[in-house]
Formats: C-alpha cells, structure tokens, sequence
C-alpha cells in the first residue's frame, strides 16, 4: 500500500468525520434555532394572548367604565330632572300669591269681598273673577289651565293642600298655575266641617291650625317667597255661624276671605250638565248686571269629580268676553 493511499484514505476518512461533525453541529444548530424560534414564538404568542385577553379585561374596564358613566350621566341627568321637578318655582313675585308675570292681573281681595258682600257697584269697570275651589285634581285641573291658556285668561285657584298627601304629584299642577301667571288662595288642608265648623259653629283654633297646615303646604312647594294673604272658607263664609271672630283674627294677619255673587253650581249635584253649568252662570250673571254689579266672582271646582266644569268653561269665557269683561285675580 502506498503511502499516498495511506494518506488518501485517512483524509477520506479525516473528510467523512468532518462531514458528520458538520452534520451533527448543524443539526444541533438548526435545533437550536428551531427550538428559540418555537420558545420565541410562544412567548411571542402566549404574549399576545396576554396581551389580547389583558386587551380584553382593559376594554371591558373601559367598558364597564363606559357603562358606568353612561350609568353615572343617566343618574345625573335623572338628578337634574328631579331637581327641576322638586325645584321651587323661581318667578314667584316675593311675598305674594303669584309669580311676577301674574301680579300684573291682580286685584284687591277686600275690595272685591266688599261687592260680593254688600252688593255694592264700584267702578263700573266691568271685571269677571274665575275662581276654582278644592284641587288641583290630576285629571280636570290641567285641562282647565289649557283651556285658560288657549283663551288667555286669568283665574284664582283655592287649593285644598290635602291634595297634596292623597296625591304628591299634584304638587306639579299647582306650580304650574302659578307660573302660568294664576293667583293661588288658601282653602284648608283638610276641608272638613266637622273639625272647622262643629255643629256649625266656626271652631277657631281648628280652623287657625288647619289653614296654617296649607299655608306651609304651600309655601313647601312653591317657595319661602310664596306668600298668599287670600282665603277662602269652606263652604263660604256665609254658611256657618260665629265665624266673625276667625274673620277679625285673619284680618289682623293681613288676610282676607273671598265668597262669590255667582254660583256656577257645579259643586250641587254630581250630575249637573255641562249646559246647566252655563246656564246658571248666564242667569246670575244678567242678575247681577241688573243690580249694576261690575265686580263678577264666579265659583266653579276643578275636584277629580268636576269634568262638567271643564266642559262649561270654554262657553263661560265665550260669554263673558263677548260681555266685555276684564279677567283678574285675587291678592
Ligand atoms: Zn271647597
């Protein structure tokens, strides 16, 4: 054997063991790049799966967040309808029973209490008082303030504040008669007889403590500024006897009561017609002309129970404008 296949086949075998060796370290390598690939990947990937669902959780907190300010400006803007709601009314005119726009149609009670009382003309400006007992009720006193509304008068309410217990949300149609420029007077919390009038005789302290119960009632919805100095007693003052000293004890308080010199009659039977209404209206109405009266009150109810009043009105107002009267009211 010669020494250069000697040399050859050692090379060839130096050759073979380089080749393996090379193979074997690049596999090695190629495993460790594929084996950092798959590690880089997965991290890469488990990363953004954290990423994603960390992603996720973020959106959903901001969504959440979302919600609950969507949540938190629903309540606020729920608060602020609740304020205005429970708001007072701020056009009230200080220390009076309406609001600055409405003090411009009022007229002296005393004055107008005079005529009814003693039948007395005055002036001889003819000038009508609508006046509204016993509510507000749900159902007629709103359509009766849109009837007013549409014909652009004025009226007096006297309000029964129990009303107010029955039915908190009437609380919300007395605001809106003082607004709408209307006189609000004072006609008991409780309007019973029984407790002011017993045996018909006026009970002084019930009736000072009942119309002082309204009187907070009142100012409790519209306002420490809301000030009414104009009752009315239930049932008239004409009805009850040894009443002149509760008369003296509010006319030293500065207030004064209203009756009427035109009954409407809606309050004397549950079945009185909407034509009756008007008729009797008309018939006292001519009565009073005849005894040139200019001063008209006119008592009408606008209860739960009064929807007959409120089917009469439009004509009522037809009639007394078509008679040149001048709508006013109370304070
Ligand atoms: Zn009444």
């Amino acid at each position: 054997m010669s020494k250069k296949s000697i040399f050859s086949r050692k090379s060839k075998r130096e050759k073979r063991k380089k080749i393996i060796i090379t193979s074997l370290v690049t596999i090695l390598v190629l495993l460790l790049i594929s084996g950092i690939t798959y590690f880089a990947i997965d991290y890469y990937k488990s990363g953004k799966i954290f990423s994603k669902k960390q992603s996720k959780n973020i959106q959903q907190e901001i969504a959440l967040g979302d919600k609950s300010q969507v949540q938190e400006e629903t309540k606020t803007e729920a608060k602020k309808e609740e304020q205005i709601k429970t708001s007072l009314p701020t056009d009230v005119n200080k220390n009076s029973n309406t609001s600055i726009e409405g003090d411009k149609y009022t007229f002296s009670t005393a004055e107008v209490q005079r005529v009814n009382e003693k039948s007395t003309p005055t002036d001889g400006k003819k000038v009508v008082f609508l006046t509204f007992d016993d509510g507000p009720s749900m159902n007629n006193t709103p359509k009766i303030l849109d009837i007013l509304k549409a014909n652009d008068v004025k009226a007096t309410f006297f309000i029964m504040t129990k009303n107010f217990t029955d039915n908190p949300a009437t609380a919300e149609v007395l605001k809106r008669e003082l607004i709408e420029g209307h006189a609000i007077g004072n006609h008991s919390s409780s309007h019973d007889y029984k407790k002011l009038y017993p045996n018909r005789k006026a009970n002084m302290n019930n009736i000072m403590e009942d119309f002082t119960t309204a009187n907070n009632t009142l100012k409790s919805i519209l306002g420490e500024g809301f000030e009414t100095k104009v009752i009315r007693f239930p049932g008239g003052s004409m009805s009850w006897k040894e009443l002149q000293p509760v008369k003296e004890a509010f006319a030293a308080k500065g207030i004064s009561y209203v009756d009427w010199n035109v009954d409407s009659s809606d309050a004397k039977s549950l079945k009185r017609t909407k034509d009756e209404i008007v008729a009797e209206v008309k018939k006292e109405v001519e009565v009073n002309e005849g005894a040139k009266l200019d001063k008209i009150t006119i008592l009408m109810h606008d209860a739960k129970a009064k929807e007959a009043t409120v089917q009469a009105l439009p004509e009522i107002i037809a009639y007394l404008k078509g008679k040149g009267y001048e709508f006013r009211t109370l304070k």
